[in-house]
């Protein structure tokens, strides 16, 4: 049989950082030695594998627009030379990542494994051994044409995923959908919620800066503040609501500013500040408002899927009708319709 070949790609965060006197920076010098003394990577059962390194590395909280679309290019660029990827990544800003790599790569069918380390590589007890050989393994398995984040036992869809502790190994969930596979005595996958690998023609789609933002509602929310910037500059904002989707009712003056930032071009997705559910506009008179001034339905997305998800769509230079009516539909497996 083939061996496979998996390019590890590695951006920064905790897996690979080093103490310093400001708290830990990530540390480029060591990071192939500490992989290639990871026993299990040079088993010989394991795939072929070979580490690109970003300069400079990040803390994953310093990650913007630019950094997205360097991992899509880094993809892209040797899309046909490897069997999979490994993206080594911060977890502050994972969910978000994998959100956007998911929407900017069109057509996949290989696996792209975004995983990490709540510990350093280089310090005792590092969970980035696991995540790093079972992401490695996961991506040799043929199993899996989707891009995903790998952590601590569990495969999550990357556009369903969300980081959930800071402190515990099992940071990662995804609330809205169930585990893509589990990673016991042996890797279980669970391939009726697996997407199948896509037919059409590869495609790396690029983000434009694209000015958009996120607002969370909360009691006595002085909408008054939200006014000046939420103008036609705003391309679209998602706005993280109570349960359903409901804003307070008294919320005329937010309802004064988003009708008037709709008017004016700016779409407005409505997604919930529940870890798990969905924004149902109308249930409630508290968001039948949002429904009748023409926001959309974020569903079940979460904030990292809409946010990412209004970036690529306005990077395509679609229409406002087009966009609006593309957030409320299923692309990548990011919401239930
Ligand atoms: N601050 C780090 C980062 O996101 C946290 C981590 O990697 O766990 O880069």
């Amino acid at each position: 049989m083939k061996v496979k070949k998996i390019c590890i790609i590695y951006t920064g965060g905790t897996i690979g950082m080093i103490h310093s006197p400001n708290g830990y920076v990530p540390g480029p010098e060591s990071f192939r030695h500490n992989l290639e003394s990871i026993p299990d990577l040079n088993h010989p059962d394991a795939p072929i594998w070979e580490l690109v390194q970003f300069a400079p590395l990040l803390d994953s909280s310093d990650m913007t627009v630019q950094e997205w679309n360097k991992i899509g290019q880094a993809i892209a660029d040797r899309y046909e030379d490897y069997d999979g990827f490994v993206i080594l990544h911060g977890t502050d800003t994972m969910g978000y990542s994998a959100s956007a790599v998911s929407f900017m790569l069109e057509n996949l069918s290989k696996p792209v494994i975004f995983t990490g380390a709540q510990i350093p590589l280089c310090e005792l007890r590092s969970d980035g051994k696991d995540n790093i050989i079972n992401s490695v393994l996961i991506a040799a398995s043929g199993e899996v044409h989707e891009v995903c984040v790998y952590f601590n036992g569990v495969l999550l869809r990357g556009c369903r995923s969300t980081k959930r502790s800071s402190d515990q190994l099992l940071a990662f969930d995804s609330p809205n959908f169930p585990h893509l596979a589990e990673a016991g005595i042996s890797i279980q996958y669970n391939r009726n919620v697996l997407l199948p690998p896509a037919e059409g023609e590869f495609r790396f789609r690029p983000f434009k800066e694209v000015p958009v933002g996120v607002i969370k509602v909360f009691p006595g929310i002085q909408f008054e503040l939200f006014e000046s910037i939420m103008t036609d500059k705003l391309k679209g904002v998602v706005l993280e609501t109570f349960g359903a989707g409901n804003i307070p009712s008294n919320g005329s003056y937010l309802l004064h500013i988003i009708e008037k930032a709709y008017r004016s071009g700016t779409i407005i997705t409505v997604c919930s500040q529940c870890m798990q559910g969905t924004v149902t506009l109308g249930q409630y008179a508290t968001s039948k408002a949002l429904h009748d001034i023409g926001a959309v339905n974020g569903k079940d997305m979460t904030t990292e899927a809409a946010l990412t998800k209004l970036y690529y769509l306005f990077s395509l230079e679609l229409d406002k009708d087009a966009i609006k009516t593309l957030m409320s539909r299923n692309l990548r497996g990011e919401l239930n319709e």
